[in-house]
């Protein structure tokens, strides 16, 4: 077992650590590969969730199906990081929470975008990025 600043094989060959889909993320990693952005969504007050969990933070219930969401949303806010964790983050870059259309916040990156230019209020869409064949990722560029 390595502890969390210890170097993996992954991170020493110059690539971002990847995201290890769980019985609870797995559908909506499944959703990813396929180029789709799906939330939990309540099946009792119909709010939309994220991240995934068990409850529905609105009305507790268990009761949930994934969605497929519009992908669509506004920056809520934002920061560039200048100092990266990993050289394997190509810094400057922007590190954002982007308020979904259906209404969750979603921590995540603008990519394509100079940071001096992004304001919070811009408009912007889900950009998939296939990291590997199990795991997409999900970026926002401006709308
Ligand atoms: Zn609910």
């Amino acid at each position: 077992m390595h502890a969390a600043s210890e170097p993996t094989e992954t991170m020493m060959a110059g690539q971002i650590p990847l995201p290890v889909p769980s019985k609870m993320t797995e559908p909506f990693w499944a959703g990813m590969r396929q180029n789709k952005l799906l939330l939990q969504r309540c099946k009792t007050c119909n709010a939309y969730r994220w991240t995934p969990q068990v409850l529905c933070r609105d009305c507790y219930s268990e009761d949930y199906e994934w969605s497929e969401v519009s992908g669509k949303g506004t920056v809520f806010s934002y920061t560039v990081v200048h100092r990266p964790p990993l050289p394997a983050f190509k810094a400057p870059y922007i590190v954002a929470v982007i308020e979904l259309a259906e209404g969750p916040l979603m921590l995540t990156n603008v990519i394509d975008c100079d940071p001096a230019a992004l304001k919070v209020g811009d408009k912007v869409k889900v950009a998939f990025e296939k990291a590997t064949d199990e795991v997409t990722l999900y970026r926002f560029r401006l709308a």
